[in-house]
Order: C-alpha cells, then sequence, then structure tokens
C-alpha cells in the first residue's frame, strides 16, 4: 500500500468514525426504537451483514449485503442515528468473525458512517427528516427511498473504489465503468426491497421469515453457480487455472490496465510421458500436482495456469527493466531440483518458451501461439528457454501447423510408406527392405520424414506413428509371403519408443496380428539417441531381442558409441551412415567405414552401408568385406507395388548401370 492510500483510510476512517460517534452520542432515543418493527429491521440488518450473498460477477465473488435494504429501511423510518448505530454493529460484527485486521473494519465502520450520512442528508433535504413508522407508501415517498438509497450507494462504491483502484494500479474511472452496471443494478434491487420490508415490519412483523425463505434460496443458488463457475475456470487436478480462465486474465489484464510489457511463458515438462508410461497415471498427477506447486510458489496464483497435459503457463507484467529471460531463468530454477515421490526422484525440468506483449503479439492468441512457437523451438534445440523471434518463426510455423494435422494425418491414412531394399553384397540377393514414411499431404503434396519425423519425436505422436509402421511394414512382409518371398521388413523407431516399458508386447501384438515371424523384423535406432542412455533402452531392447526381433544402430558414425555399451546392447545391425559411404573417394571416410566395419566384425555384427549411390561404392564396399548395402545404386525408396521386378521374381542383383534406370524416384 501506497503512503497517500494509507493517508486516505486513516482519514475516512477518522472523519467516518467521528462523525458517527457524534451522531449516536446526540441522538434522543425514544421509544419506538423499541418497537417490533425497529427490532426486527435491526436483527434483519445485522444478519445480512453476517450473511453476505455471494454472486459471480466478471469470474469473481462479488458480495451483496442485504443489510443494506433494512439499514435503508430503518433510515426513512427512525432517522439517521438509528440507522448508522445498526450498520456500525453489524458491520463490526462481520468483521471480527471474518477476523480482519482493526484498521480495515475501522475504514468500514467510517465508510458507512460517511455513505449513510449522505443517504440521510437526501431524507432531510427531501422531507426534512425521517417519516416515522408508516403502514402505506405514496409515489413521492417512494421515489424518495429510492433516491436515499442511490445516494448511499454512489459514495459507499466511490469510497470503496478509490483505495482499490490505487492497489491495483487499475485507474480509478475504468474500475467504475466496470463495476458501474453491477453496482447500480444491485443498488436498484436492494433500494426497492426497502420499502416492502418497511411496511411490512409494521404492519406484520410475523410474516418477515417468509421473506427470509427466498433470500434463502438466493443464497444457496448463487452459492452452486459460484461453485460451477470455479469449476469451468479452474482446472480439476492441480487446482490452477485453465486454459479458459489464462485467456482471459490475459484479456483482461491488457484491456483494463494496459500495462507496458507482459510476458507470456508456456513450459513443458521435459519428460512426464515416461513417468506416466512408466510409474503410472497415479504418479503422473501427482508430479504434476507438485509441479503446480512449485510454480504457484514462484510466481503467485494469480498468473499461473494448467493449459492441460504436461503443459503449464504463467503471465507477468513487468517492470521496467524487468527482462524475460530472468523469467525464465526463474522458472528452470523452481523446476531444476528433482521431486521426490514414493522414495524416488523424478526430473521435473521444462522446455519454457516465451513471448511478450506488446512486441510479439497484441492479443492473447497472437501471444499463446508465439510462446507455444518458442517452446518447441527449446524443445527441439535442448535448451531450457528460448524467447520468440520472428525469424525462427517462418520456419516453425509451418512445421507446428503440420504437427497440428499429423494427428489426423495418421488416422486418415494420409501416411504412406515407401520400401528401400538392402541388398547382400556378397550374393547380390535383397534380403530385406526399409519402410520409410512419407505424407501425402492433401494440400502440400508429398512431404519427407524429416519435416515431420523430428517433430512428432518430442509430443505423444511418436507412438501412434511408429505403431501405424510397425502395422504396415509386417502387413507388407506378410503379403510377400504369401508371394513366396522371405524378405525383412525394417522400421526406424525413436528412442522414445524404447522409453515405454510395454513397447516389446506391443510389438509382439503386431507380429501376431499380422502372422509375420519375429526374426523378418528389424527394429532401426539411430546411434545418437541411443547411446545418450544406453541403460534406459537397454531392458526393451533385451525383450525385444529375447522375442526374436533383429536390432540395428542406424546412421552409425555421426554419434558417439562406447564400446561398452555396444556390447553389452542386443545388437545385430550397425548401420554405416550414408555421409561416410558416399564420400569414400576422401582417404578419411573411407577409413571410418574401414574401422567400422572391422569393429563390428570382431563384435559379431554385421554391417549394412548406407547411400551406396555407385558401382564404384559397391565395389569398394566389396572389397571391404561389408556385408549389405542400401542405396540409390540398388533401389530408390519406392511404393511396395513399385519396388524393382527383380525383387519379386529372380530376389537377385545385376549390378549394372541399368539399376539406376530401373530405380523408381522417390
Ligand atoms: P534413415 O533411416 O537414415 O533412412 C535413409 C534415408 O536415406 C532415407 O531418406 C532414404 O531415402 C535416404 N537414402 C537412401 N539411399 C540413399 C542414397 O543412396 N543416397 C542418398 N543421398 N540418400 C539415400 P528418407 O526416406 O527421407 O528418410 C529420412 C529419415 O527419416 C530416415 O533416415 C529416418 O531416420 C526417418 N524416418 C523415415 N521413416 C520413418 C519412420 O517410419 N519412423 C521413424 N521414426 N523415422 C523414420
Ligand atoms: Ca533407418
Ligand atoms: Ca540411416
Amino acid at each position: 500500500m501506497t503512503r497517500l492510500t494509507r493517508v486516505y483510510v486513516a482519514l475516512i476512517s477518522v472523519a467516518g468514525c467521528a462523525l458517527a460517534a457524534g451522531l449516536v452520542a446526540t441522538a434522543n432515543v425514544n421509544a419506538t426504537y423499541t418497537t417490533r418493527a425497529f427490532v426486527v429491521l435491526a436483527g434483519l440488518a445485522v444478519l445480512g451483514e453476517l450473511f453476505p450473498i455471494r454472486v459471480p460477477f466478471r469470474h469473481e465473488a462479488q458480495e451483496i449485503t442485504l443489510s443494506t435494504a433494512f439499514v435503508l429501511g430503518i433510515l426513512v423510518t427512525f432517522g439517521l442515528p438509528a440507522a448508522i448505530g445498526v450498520q456500525i454493529v453489524g458491520s463490526i460484527l462481520s468483521d471480527a468473525h471474518l477476523r480482519k485486521v482493526w484498521w480495515k473494519a475501522l475504514f468500514n465502520v467510517g465508510q458507512y458512517a460517511l455513505a449513510w450520512t449522505a443517504a440521510g442528508l437526501v431524507v432531510v433535504l427531501v422531507n426534512g427528516g425521517p417519516y416515522g413508522l408508516q403502514q402505506s407508501f405514496t409515489l413521492v415517498e417512494l421515489g424518495l427511498v429510492v433516491l436515499a438509497g442511490m445516494a448511499f450507494f454512489v459514495v459507499n462504491s466511490t469510497l470503496v473504489a478509490i483505495p482499490i483502484a490505487q492497489v491495483t494500479g487499475v485507474p480509478l474511472l475504468t474500475y467504475v465503468r466496470r463495476d458501474f452496471g453491477f453496482q447500480a443494478s444491485t443498488a436498484l434491487v436492494l433500494t426497492s426491497l426497502s420499502p416492502i420490508v418497511i411496511v411490512l415490519a409494521n404492519y406484520q412483523p410475523g410474516l418477515v421469515p417468509l421473506l427470509l425463505l427466498p433470500i434463502a434460496a438466493v443464497h444457496k443458488s448463487t452459492r452452486i453457480s459460484l461453485d460451477k463457475d470455479f469449476q469451468a475456470r479452474h482446472d480439476s487436478l492441480t487446482g490452477l487455472p485453465n486454459r479458459f480462465a489464462f485467456r482471459e486474465w490475459i484479456e483482461q489484464t491488457i484491456e483494463a490496465q494496459s500495462p507496458e510489457r507482459l510476458a507470456v511463458l508456456i513450459i513443458d515438462l521435459d519428460s512426464f510421458k515416461e513417468v506416466n508410461d512408466t510409474l503410472g497415471h497415479q504418479m503422473g498427477d501427482r508430479l504434476l500436482c507438485r509441479v503446480a506447486d512449485r510454480l504457484a510458489e514462484q510466481f503467485g496464483d494469480a498468473s499461473v495456469a494448467r493449459l492441460g497435459g504436461d503443459e503449464f503457463a504463467i503471465a507477468v507484467i513487468l517492470q521496467a527493466g524487468e527482462e524475460c529471460s530472468a523469467l525464465g531463468t526463474r522458472v528452470g530454477e523452481a523446476l531444476s531440483a528433482p521431486i521426490s515421490l514414493e522414495g524416488l526422484l523424478l526430473p521435473a525440468t521444462g522446455s519454457v518458451g516465451a513471448a511478450s506483449y506488446p512486441d510479439d503479439g497484441e492479443n492473447v492468441d497472437t501471444l499463446l501461439q508465439r510462446a507455444d512457437v518458442a517452446m518447441y523451438l527449446a524443445k527441439e534445440q535442448r535448451t531450457t528457454f528460448e524467447m520468440y523471434t520472428i525469424e525462427r518463426d517462418r520456419h516453425t510455423t509451418r512445421r507446428l501447423s503440420l504437427l497440428g494435422e499429423l494427428h489426423h494425418a495418421i488416422e486418415s491414412s494420409e501416411l504412406v510408406f515407401f520400401y528401400q531394399p538392402v541388398a547382400d553384397i556378397a550374393t547380390r540377393r535383397i534380403v530385406s527392405t526399409e519402410a520409410l514414411v512419407r505424407w501425402e499431404h492433401p494440400k502440400l503434396g508429398l512431404i519427407p520424414p524429416d519435416e515431420f519425423v523430428p517433430l512428432a519425436e518430442p509430443t505423444g505422436l511418436i507412438e501412434p506413428l511408429t505403431a501405424y509402421a510397425l502395422e504396415h511394414a509386417l502387413r507388407q512382409c506378410r503379403t510377400w509371403l504369401d508371394q513366396g518371398h522371405e524378405i525383412g521388413v525394417a522400421v526406424n523407431v525413436s528412442v522414445r519408443n524404447l522409453y515405454e516399458a510395454s513397447f516389446a508386447s506391443k510389438v509382439g501384438r503386431h507380429l501376431a496380428l499380422a502372422r509375420a515371424p519375429a526374426e523378418l523384423l528389424t527394429l532401426e535406432i539411430t546411434e545418437g539417441t541411443v547411446m545418450a542412455d544406453p541403460i534406459r533402452a537397454a531392458s526393451v531392447l533385451d525383450e525385444l531381442h529375447t522375442m526374436g526381433v533383429r536390432i540395428a544402430i542406424d546412421d552409425f558414425g555421426t554419434g558417439y558409441s562406447s564400446l561398452v555399451h555396444l556390447k553389452r546392447l542386443p545388437v545385430d545391425y550397425i548401420k554405416i551412415d550414408r555421409s561416410f559411404v558416399m564420400n569414400m573417394e576422401n582417404d578419411d571416410d573411407s577409413a571410418i567405414v574401414r574401422s567400422t566395419i572391422d569393429l563390428a566384425h570382431n563384435l559379431g555384427l554385421k554391417v549394412v552401408a548406407e547411400g551406396v549411390e555407385s558401382a564404384h561404392h559397391w565395389e569398394m564396399l566389396s572389397a571391404l568385406g561389408c556385408d549389405y548395402g542400401q542405396g540409390y545404386f540398388i533401389a530408390r525408396p519406392a511404393p511396395p507395388e513399385l519396388l524393382d521386378l527383380s525383387l519379386r521374381t529372380r530376389r537377385s542383383l545385376h549390378v549394372s548401370q541399368s539399376a539406376e534406370v530401373r530405380a523408381i524416384s522417390s
């Protein structure tokens, strides 16, 4: 609270309380104060203070205190001192019940005293004083009651709005304008209730409890609708605001506060999926709750939200000189320590992307989308934090929209598989094929796998993609078997597939479904990814190997393999990366090819050379004792029905110029 606000609060408190004390002290308490009507109205007023009705307004709970209607009744019937006296008692009881700090309670008393005095002045000015007990109202008198009620509301709302506007930084006029409709309509409802209560209290106080029934009903229904409103706007697991509420918070903050700058951060946990898959949903849920706690602790609940799955978001108004990257660092720090659950230490780190208002976007949609782009960049580059930049976006946006469509593509069979033969160099026969995915995009044409497979990897989409590849390749394998060709199929899998505990049994199901022997299936996994954490992949690979499935290390030479791990993992083939094979004229590269072949043979592994583009390559590989070759020289990847006839009929390869002529373009 600023100094100015403090002075203001003190001023209102002192002035109002002094006024109230003076009025109450000089009031002449007469017999009417003991009438049933007074007791009933005063009792209702105090009850109204103690049980305010909470109603949802702009998704916040707003309070309506019915006591206003009753105090207004007291004011026009018995005069200002009586009204202020009752109001003060109610207000103090209610504040004590809510354990409000003393100065707030004092401010409330002061503010009420001033506001009721304004209403009392209207009564004196128009009528010369209170009406006393009466059993009917003329139209003019009704008008006076409404006028007095309005005077109370205007003064009261303004007195309260001033410090709130100062504390929240929302300009007073904006605040008043925003709440005006709500305040005015409540004021009208409450003031028009007042004459009814007055007449009733005078004429037939016994009927007053009947008035309480509909009030209680309203009480209950607003509570339910508040609860519903809360549920609709919060994530049930973590209790954080959901995407809907988050978007609205940003929208309203921009509209009402027009901040200089506002940062929007999106956080996606790095290894949530693995936790969920290996340890179960319950552990996954608990991990999410703990992450939510940490973020809320670091940034305060108001601006932290869960967007869904393992995605969180934070919105912060940036102070002058404050940088987005500092927020990224704070997220990194909040999540850096692993979370301990049931004796396990689980990683909680995430990839964070940020976009800032107004530089990167002026509305909530653009901001969220751009923070998302930045988050994907962070994921891809394995950095913790990335800020949105337009240059990198051009590239990313197309790919992100592709990612959005990929799910649909898998379901609607837009993904097709080309097969590329692998030939035995000694016998010149085609022994196997590799299934290579392509996306037949309805608008963009044939999209190569390099453009969308890396996108699917960090998301959950790699699972259905691999499942689809397995299904397709094994069905093709079965077709060839039925035609009398024993040709193996190789499927590329992501290391993320291997982190899934049930992966081997899934592969087993695909084999059974296609009635294909496990020995004809090879799973290819790139060297770089499997060697990053070989122990973790080992158990699933062992299981697969025991089933009879062959394992190949793909793109060998581009990662850093440790011999120890290579020996320990159940590997059957090594595929030398095409970059070395294609450049075998170069001494260094031919040395790499030669030593890789020797190394593999010493470990009892077979070698496949990728990227065999010419007869010259073929001859060199043959001389080096390489086992298998794959490349444009043998055949380009092609749809299965267009595969070279030599595959289907003679299954032998005639190394000649015509091989390249026969090659089918991919
Ligand atoms: P990869 O596993 O190394 O596949 C071999 C790539 O080299 C293929 O590219 C193939 O068309 C290309 N290639 C084959 N012979 C030659 C040659 O003689 N010269 C040259 N310059 N290139 C040759 P493609 O089909 O574009 O696949 C690219 C990568 O996409 C694959 O690399 C693989 O890592 C990934 N991929 C393809 N299909 C799938 C899939 O179904 N699942 C997964 N997870 N990844 C896949
Ligand atoms: Ca491959
Ligand atoms: Ca490869």
